[in-house]
């Protein structure tokens, strides 16, 4: 793996995740709205059409927020055993709420780790 470009303003991707800024400058804003990514950075025009996170911060938000939430609802069940209201107010927002925080930061961290570290599709070399 190659060495990372690292801008200048010197945050590491997961920095720029969790501010939501422009991969190179990090001074723009990354997205124009909730998940969706602006066209190019306000600040300094890097294009963010080179930007494919696909389904990596679905993957990684389901992960890291609902496996808890299940092991809580698992532990409530078998140890208190309430009834299905309760799972209602307590399990359910459990599994919503936490992916839903969490795609946003994840999707930035993923495009800026895909810019300083040029991920991209693989190619073979012609002969
Ligand atoms: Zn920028």
């Amino acid at each position: 793996m190659s060495k990372p470009d690292l801008p200048t303003h010197g945050m590491t991707p997961f920095q720029i995740g969790m501010r939501g800024v422009c991969p190179r400058c990090g001074v723009g804003n990354l997205f124009k709205g909730y998940l969706d990514l602006a066209p190019r950075c306000s600040a300094c025009g890097l294009d963010f059409s080179f930007a494919d996170a696909a389904d990596g911060p679905a993957f990684f938000a389901q992960w890291a927020g609902c496996i808890p939430a299940v092991i809580f609802a698992l532990w409530l069940e078998v140890s208190v055993g309430p009834p299905w209201w309760v799972h209602l107010f307590t399990t359910v927002p459990l599994l919503i709420v936490p992916p839903l925080l969490l795609l946003r930061p994840i999707k930035a961290w993923l495009i800026a780790s895909q810019y300083m570290y040029k991920a991209q599709e693989g190619r073979l070399d012609q002969p």
